[in-house]
């Protein structure tokens, strides 16, 4: 018998293509193929990519490159490029690198085991299409055995000016509810604690959906989702990401509020704090509408976690303007806040307007808005000192083997001393005894004996 063929995943990019790469797994695993850590052992590499950032995909091509040389002296090496560089470049991608086997845009990531049959047969396959994604039957290889990310929505209806994903994702596609469920429930039986139910936009979940399930209850949105989900038995905590502030309701807020196991914390991006410069993004929300979610979400949470994306450096931004998103950070006085330069995205609007800013000015922008972002995570931080927090833990601290790690409920990396395999998967009260800007240590509050 032949040794299984061994496979290595490297994944750029979002939360949405870390799931698709540990869907892919799975049914590289199913296929009874081997994961190994060192892609120079692996007869299959697979990158599944991102063109949010030009580096990104400036990194995939530095990488493909390599492989591609090792194909020429071990012909059997299959290389698979997936994911939005793969949608977005298709068939340009082969005559670039033709030694790749295997393009394929997220949405057949569900498909890779019919493709891959297709390469073994001799073919290169170029699958960019678009498809209904029909319901995942493929068992996903999750990284972590403790927290797992839960697709509810693919693709993505809205337009902003900045953004590749709708014409790489395609358009919306809830799944159903009972699917979702379905999957949570195993993901519970299997030992999983903490669960991120994912899309693009969130808030859009079930717009594209029927009427009602079988049993007759209407599951239109996403607050409904929640509720349907909410009493998975084994999984203790809920996230979810991405919001859009244009659909972001109250009615979200209260039911965040009242469902226990829904974490007080949240992601909304808000990208710009000038509403001009939301008008061309094409946000369909103002920096009024935001202050006012964030508002409210203060008014019933008052301890809630807030994380967003920010963008400096956006075409025709202006110095006053950028101020406006360094006022509206430092108003809101974010946990934490994902931050980019600008770079154009071929295939979007934006990317062709003439007023682009210089690189200086851009790199000059995030400086300064970072500066202030690490100066509020850490005042924001500040508020967990001798408090006692609830600590999933989710490893071991890999800089410190006497440490274990995990997450408040707001979604701050805590350290303190522990036994990984004795606590594994417990939420621990841990008494905080040191703040730094992103991360907590502190010490755990039972005696060893219950451990
Ligand atoms: S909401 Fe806008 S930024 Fe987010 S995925 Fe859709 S188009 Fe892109």
């Amino acid at each position: 018998m032949s040794a299984p063929r061994r496979y290595h995943v490297v994944t750029f990019g979002c939360q949405m293509n870390k799931a698709d790469s540990e869907r892919m797994a799975g049914i590289l695993d199913d296929l009874g193929m081997v994961a190994v850590e060192e892609p120079d052992e692996a007869d299959l590499i697979l990158y599944n990519t991102c063109t949010i950032r030009d580096n990104a995909e400036q990194k995939v091509y530095s990488y493909l490159g390599k492989q591609a040389k090792r194909k020429q002296q071990q012909p059997d090496l299959t290389l698979v490029v997936a994911g939005c560089v793969a949608q977005q470049e298709g068939e340009q991608l082969l005559r670039r690198v033709p030694e790749v086997d295997l393009i394929m845009g997220p949405q057949h990531a569900n498909r890779l085991g019919e493709l891959l049959e297709q390469v073994f047969n001799g073919s290169q396959v170029v699958a960019t299409e678009p498809v209904h994604i029909l319901e995942d039957i493929t068992k996903p290889r999750r990284e972590s055995e403790i927290t797992a990310w839960v697709n509810v929505i693919y693709g993505c209806n809205e337009r902003c000016t900045y953004c590749v994903v709708p014409n790489v994702r395609g358009v919306e596609q809830s799944r159903y509810p009972q699917d979702i469920r379905r999957e949570m429930e195993e993901l519970g039986r299997q030992g999983y604690r903490e669960i991120t139910l994912l899309g693009q936009n969130i808030d859009a979940y079930g717009r594209d959906l029927p009427g009602s399930t079988a049993d007759g209850r209407h599951l239109h949105t996403f607050t409904d989702l929640l509720r349907y989900v909410h009493d998975v038995e084994g999984i203790e905590r809920l996230r979810f990401a991405t919001s859009h502030p244009r659909y972001f309701t109250e009615r979200l807020i209260h039911t965040c509020a009242e469902l226990p196991k829904v974490c007080e914390h949240f992601h909304i991006p808000f990208q710009s704090g000038d509403n001009e410069l939301l008008k061309a993004m094409g946000r369909g929300y103002t920096r009024e509408k935001y202050l006012r979610i964030i508002d409210t979400i203060r008014s019933v949470m008052p301890d809630a976690s807030l994380s967003a994306d920010a963008i400096v450096g956006f075409p025709g931004e202006t110095e006053a303007q950028f101020e406006q998103t360094l006022d509206l950070v430092d108003r809101v006085g974010f946990d934490q806040l994902n931050t980019a330069a600008y770079s154009p995205r071929p295939g979007t609007p934006a990317a062709l307007w003439e007023n682009q800013l210089d690189e200086e000015t851009k790199g000059d922008r995030l400086q300064r808005l970072n500066h202030l972002v690490a100066q509020k995570a850490a005042e924001r931080s500040q508020r967990y000192l001798g408090r006692t927090e609830l600590v999933l833990v989710e490893a071991q601290n890999p800089k410190n083997a006497a440490q274990v790690m995990g997450r408040t409920e707001g979604n701050r990396l805590t350290f303190f001393e522990g036994d990984f395999e004795a606590l594994r998967g417990q939420i621990m009260p841990v008494k905080i005894t040191e703040t730094r800007a992103f991360s907590l240590t502190g010490e755990r509050l039972v005696p060893a004996a219950i451990a």
